[in-house]
């Protein structure tokens, strides 16, 4: 059986993560969506169980003791957290996993799985990402500076070049290929199918 791979996508929020990932998980079988749990509020339209699990600080902080996440992490005020079970299913079930997380909880994936997969998504400019986030409005003005600050620490070079291909989404429709791409050909190197090509070439 082929191992799933795990694709970590982190960026600024307003940066079209959620776009990207929605479209991957339309366009190509085989891939889910990691849904994380949170204490934030939900927005309206958001689905519980789908887009994340909304809980309370002290059933995240049981899951904490449990050690039940992978990675947890506080983000702009909040809580979230990749549930352990979800990760590693996809794992052995051979489901491809996509990830939203933030770079504090890609770092803690790195150090136990180093064969997940990291992708930055950038916006082109501070200017723009500001003008995405007045657009999109959900947020509040004080969240939006603090996104922004956000923003201004998470490409630090040093930050950056601990993932292995990053995005700049500048016109969505190169951002989506070139996220296609990267799904598409990680899934063919050689040492993640080996074992499968073993399996159905040389069974006795
Ligand atoms: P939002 O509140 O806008 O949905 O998400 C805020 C930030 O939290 C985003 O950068 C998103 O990638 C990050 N995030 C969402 N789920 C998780 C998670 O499970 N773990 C971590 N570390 N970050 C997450």
């Amino acid at each position: 059986m082929r191992k799933g791979i795990q694709f970590i996508v982190s960026g600024p929020s307003g940066g079209g993560k959620t776009t990207l990932a929605k479209t991957m998980l339309d366009k190509l079988e085989n891939l889910r969506f990691s849904v994380s749990c949170t204490t934030r509020t939900p927005r309206e339209g958001e689905i519980d169980g789908k887009d994340y699990k909304f809980i309370s600080h002290a059933e995240f902080e049981q899951m904490v003791d449990k050690g039940q996440f992978v990675e947890h992490a506080l983000v702009h005020g909040n809580y979230y957290g990749t549930p352990l079970s979800e990760f590693e299913d996809a794992g052995t079930s051979g489901v491809d996993l996509l990830l939203d997380i933030d770079v504090q909880g890609a770092s803690q994936i790195r150090r136990n799985y180093p064969n997940a997969v990291f992708c930055f998504v950038l916006p082109p400019s501070i200017e723009i990402l500001e003008e995405r986030l007045v657009e999109r409005n959900s947020n509040g003005e004080v969240d939006i500076q603090r996104r922004l600050d956000r923003a201004r620490e998470e490409v630090a070079p040093s930050i950056l070049e601990e993932y292995d291909y990053i995005i700049i989404n500048d016109e969505l429709d190169k951002a989506l290929e070139a996220m296609f791409s990267i799904i598409v050909s990680t899934r063919c190197q050689s040492s993640r199918i080996i074992d499968k090509i073993k399996a159905s070439f040389l069974a006795e």
